[in-house]
């Protein structure tokens, strides 16, 4: 989803409350707008272009079942096509470009969902967002002063108690870089820093998705550059699994954005 910079060009840059989000921490964050505005425009090319799948019995009721799951109002397909005698199968591929039309704001809706959703699973995934941030900082540079595009860098504004609980729980209390308890229970002096996954100074922006939790020391370490760290507390133990996840390692897995896309390629 985030190989290519130019996929952000899909987002509503003459939307200026697309730029004000990047600016200030928005509830609703570049990674949800992202994933909406990337599923909508895939699944509207790829009904363009194959609508004959889309016709396909199995997957137009997967589709009507998504609606139904969200609660989200619609006719399925079929009644739809009672409903204006569409008997012929060679008039379908119309038909369900029409019954898209006809109910825009139920798709709207359901893919509000699949990107709310899609925002959930990704923002647990430092590993994604580090990949995800740095090419929209990519994106960024390659397109200021078009639209409504924010000039870099962008600057520095206080980050919301609500994004820094929502960081504080993702990463368990801890460091991402050194794992160092930073709850206050373990070590009265511990020190918690709410650091940009890409630096403002690198092309970051100030998201709730782009935050990390680091102590001083790794915070003043990693300073103005765009890094993470892929260690993830496991949820419980499987003696069977290599011990290869002590702390003393999780140094070396913490990767520039530079080392990662030198790894893509
Ligand atoms: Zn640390």
């Amino acid at each position: 989803m985030c190989a290519d910079p130019q996929l952000f060009d899909m987002l509503d840059w003459d939307d200026p409350r697309t730029s004000r989000s990047l600016l200030k921490f928005s509830p609703e964050s570049i990674l949800r707008k992202s994933a909406y505005a990337f599923l909508f425009e895939w699944f509207r090319r790829d009904l363009r272009k194959n609508p004959e799948a889309w016709l396909e019995t199995e997957r137009c009721n997967a589709l009507c079942s998504d609606f139904k799951f969200y609660g989200v109002a619609i006719p399925p397909f079929s009644t739809y096509c009672r409903c204006r005698h569409i008997q012929e199968p060679e008039d379908e591929d119309d038909a369900l470009e029409a019954w898209t039309l006809d109910h825009e704001s139920a798709f709207l809706e359901l893919f509000r969902y699949y990107s709310k959703e899609a925002e959930h699973i990704l923002f647990l995934n430092r590993h994604f967002l580090l990949s995800f941030h740095a090419s929209l900082a990519e994106f960024l540079r390659t397109s200021a002063g078009k639209k409504q595009i924010p000039a870099l860098p962008i600057p520095r504004v206080t980050i919301p108690r609500w994004v820094k609980r929502a960081i504080y729980f993702r990463d368990s209390g801890r460091c991402v870089f050194c794992n160092t308890d930073l709850s206050g229970l373990l070590d009265i002096e511990s020190d918690e820093h709410y650091d940009h996954i890409v630096a403002l100074a690198s092309g970051g922006v100030n998201d709730p998705t782009n935050i990390q939790l680091a102590c001083r020391r790794c915070n003043l370490k990693k300073y103005k550059k765009a890094a993470s760290n892929f260690f993830y507390p496991e949820w419980w133990k499987d003696k069977a699994a290599e011990p290869e996840r002590s702390s003393g390692r999780l140094e070396a897995r913490s990767v520039s954005s530079r080392a990662l896309v030198a790894r893509r390629r």
